[in-house]
């Protein structure tokens, strides 16, 4: 059966630069859910919000994928103010419909926002409802004590969670903590992994990406992310800040844009309270088809967020064949797997800074490239064909 799919992502578009304040993994998982269910002869068009009146458009992804950019005359507006807005964006979304003629199977939204508007979509139009949180506010605002997300996004996300017909989930964590914090009958979540770009993401000579970047013989420890409290920078750098001068490491952060400088001066303050002034780099965005020199280049990616719902650069950078350390959250317990004393991620159970350091350096001591196989077996459960499958598969049971 060939199924026309409605996916929204309202706040922020899957064309996006990713590394930015509000566009990050989401938009990854957008582009690769639907170009392998677009491969597999699905129909997919990916909605989102124009940010300049006038700025409709129809673009044309890859096969059986369309981008549909629709103006609905509120202009450039932030994450934060979407929300009194839903109804009219709603409005909008279902007269490009309408007026494309196009009946869908069912609407897909991706994060609460967009399961506002999809909600009213789903409702009008009587399709079934998807819903995928990408993040949610509950489990920002308990892990991270610097996040406050909104009373109106916990009420949302558990009404969504409710309604929906099938909620969608990147990791087991993830998905324990949908039934723990919402009740809801395991049956009603899918859980459907992220896929990494094994051709874009793939091991290379780290001397040359070294001399590339500029970096000498300096230990290279990596952190890839938007620069928001949750991704946890500051554990990283006080872990770093404990490290002795004769491991001889530089930390690495990547991600951040003109929104994000705040964020980026309390950190580079607090690194260079800690004495790691010297030792530390910050690069803002780096275009994602640039990342692989990146991880290539490094000992470690650490991955010191609160919490993530998936964690891609852990997926990321082991495809790139480097070591990850990373705390209990996401995909990282399901990589480190069982035989976790032996793993190439290391998963740190608190975040004592110490236990980090001690973390890191054992990571550091690992062969680099990780092997091939070593690899291909961690990673195989990832790719987005088997998740486009997933997918597909959870609709049957969800009917
Ligand atoms: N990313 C990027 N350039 C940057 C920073 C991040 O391309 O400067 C990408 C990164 O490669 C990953 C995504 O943004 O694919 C972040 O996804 P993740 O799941 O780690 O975090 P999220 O943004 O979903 O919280």
């Amino acid at each position: 059966m060939v199924l026309k799919m409605a996916f929204l992502s309202v706040h922020s578009s899957p064309l996006g630069l990713m590394g930015g304040k509000d566009t990050g993994g989401m938009s990854g998982y957008l582009l690769g859910l639907s170009d392998a269910l677009g491969n597999a002869g699905h129909r997919v068009d990916l909605y989102t919000r124009a940010q300049d009146r006038g700025g409709g458009s129809v673009q044309s992804l890859s096969s059986n994928v369309r981008q549909v950019t629709v103006d609905d005359g509120l202009g450039l507006l932030g994450k934060n103010k979407i929300y009194p807005h839903c109804e009219t964006i709603a409005e909008a979304l279902l007269q490009q419909m309408r007026g494309e003629a196009i009946s869908y199977d069912l609407i897909f939204s991706h994060y609460w926002l967009s399961g506002c508007v999809g909600r009213r979509i789903s409702s009008a139009l009587n399709l079934p409802h998807h819903i995928m949180f990408h993040t949610l506010g509950r489990a920002k605002n308990e892990s991270c004590p610097a996040e406050k997300e909104p009373l109106e996004r916990l009420a949302e996300e558990e009404k969504l969670a409710n309604e929906a017909d099938l909620v969608v989930a990147a990791a087991r964590l993830e998905k324990e903590r949908l039934l723990d914090y919402y009740g809801l009958c395991p049956g009603k979540i899918a859980l459907v992994p992220c896929g990494v770009d094994r051709s874009l993401f793939s091991p290379g000579d780290s001397k040359q990406a070294r001399e590339k970047l500029g970096f000498g013989v300096e230990k290279i420890i990596l952190s890839v992310g938007r620069i928001e409290p949750v991704k946890g920078f500051d554990l990283l750098i006080d872990a770093a800040a404990l490290m002795p001068p004769e491991d001889n490491t530089r930390v690495v952060i990547v991600g951040g844009d003109s929104s994000s400088m705040a964020g980026l001066a309390a950190l580079k303050e607090r690194a260079a309270k800690a004495g790691l002034a010297g030792r530390i780099a910050f690069t803002g965005i780096i275009e994602h088809h640039h990342l692989p020199v990146y991880y290539r280049a490094s000992d470690v990616t650490v991955i010191a967020s609160t919490y993530e719902s998936f964690g891609m650069v852990a997926t990321e950078s082991l495809s790139c064949g480097t070591p990850v350390v990373g705390g209990a959250t996401g995909v990282l317990p399901e990589l480190a797997g069982s035989e976790a004393a032996f793993s190439p991620v290391i998963v740190a159970e608190n975040r004592d800074p110490a236990a980090w350091a001690t973390a890191i350096r054992r990571a550091c001591l690992l062969k680099k490239p990780l092997s091939a196989d070593r690899i291909n077996k961690l990673l195989a459960p990832y790719n987005w064909p088997d998740a486009a499958n997933k997918y597909i598969r959870s609709l049957q049971t969800a009917e």
